[in-house]
């Protein structure tokens, strides 16, 4: 199933990918406009956007995308520095100027701007842990396929992603289909491969990944779960949909994301989610929210009926959801 979709999707998510490797290294104070909700966004974010949305609409123009960016604030006269550095990465690459929807940026950019549909829709996040990005560290482009409200398709590109065991520098691919299981490619080698979660329940050897920045998530409470679970390491720390692919494809056993008590109605954005969350479900894990409750992709661009995020393996879901119930 999905097979045009994955391959177009593959093909649009590589090429962001590798353009947002050449900009991540020589990125500069510049490249970053602060958004209205003082988020940054940095001219990845916008390549990316446009050089995904353009590709897809080139191949299903009836299927809406819903992504995080819009091009408002790029058009403002300060941010003229910001869209030349786009244009002159763009046209530096080869075969992506010509990809452009109807050779515009602007226009590329907000055909991410298509509304959640009870049919189908993409969703996008071009740079998922944007942050990350910034410091040189781990972000993801993450692009799932929603279907009746039900995630399909759901790839995660981890540039800078390395994974114990694997040759090759860094890089990684995750992608699934719903129903077919999941896969990582390895971006050094192309091997593909199918991965599964882990199956072993001994809590010493047990990982805990959660997000290293700490106003999106309960660190404390999230690490003092993770004591109470007696695993053997701490928490590592990493930014993004990363944490997805490690958890699928058995590098780590649980991924906790509690809500910040600065921001306890914080609802979690689709993009943020569906790729991943398929990624380790079809790869024999279970998502959920922390209250258990599967996450619901019908509700819009938000996960409006779900608090949190708990992505592990199903021999240990229970025992994690009691411990924090009683935390
Ligand atoms: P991560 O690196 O896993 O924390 O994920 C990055 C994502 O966190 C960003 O794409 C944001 O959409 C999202 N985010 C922003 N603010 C919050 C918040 N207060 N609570 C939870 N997630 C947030
Ligand atoms: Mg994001």
């Amino acid at each position: 199933m999905y097979e045009e979709e994955l391959k177009v999707g593959l093909e649009a998510v590589n090429k962001a990918m590798k353009i947002s490797r050449k900009i991540q290294k020589e990125l500069t104070a510049g490249d970053k406009i602060d958004k209205s909700d003082k988020s940054p966004v940095t001219i990845a974010d916008f390549t990316s956007q446009a050089i995904i949305c353009s590709i897809l609409n080139n191949s299903f123009p009836d299927i809406p995308i819903v992504g995080e960016e819009e091009s408002s604030d790029l058009k403002k006269p300060e941010n003229k520095e910001v869209f030349n550095n786009i244009e002159n990465f763009i046209k530096n690459e080869e075969g992506l100027y010509e990809h452009l929807y109807q050779k515009d940026i602007f226009k590329s950019i907000d055909l991410g701007n298509g509304k959640p549909s009870k049919n189908i829709f993409w969703t996008l996040d071009p740079i998922d842990g944007t942050k990350g990005f910034l410091r040189g560290e781990q972000y993801a482009v993450a692009l799932a396929l929603i279907k009746n409200g039900e995630v399909v398709l759901g790839i995660s590109g981890c540039p800078n992603l390395n994974l114990e065991g694997e040759p090759g520098e860094k890089g990684f691919v995750f992608y699934s289909v719903k129903g077919e299981g999941s896969s990582q490619i390895n971006c050094h080698t192309s091997d593909t491969k199918k991965i599964v979660v882990t199956d072993h329940l001994d809590k010493t050897k047990m990982r805990f990944v959660q997000s290293y920045e700490s106003g999106h998530g309960n660190l404390e409470l999230q690490t003092e779960i993770a004591n109470k679970l007696q695993i053997g390491e701490p928490p590592v720390q990493l930014d993004s949909q990363v944490k997805y692919g490690i958890v699928a494809s058995g590098n780590a056993e649980i991924y906790l994301r509690i809500p910040n008590p600065k921001s306890p109605d914080y609802k979690e954005k689709i993009w943020d989610h569906a790729a991943g969350c398929l990624i380790v479900e079809e790869a024999g894990g279970i998502v959920s929210d922390i209250n258990g409750k599967p996450l619901d992709f019908s509700l819009g661009s938000k996960l409006e009926g779900n608090t949190g995020i708990l992505a592990t393996t199903s021999g240990l879901q229970k025992e994690i959801l009691e411990i924090i119930n009683n935390s």
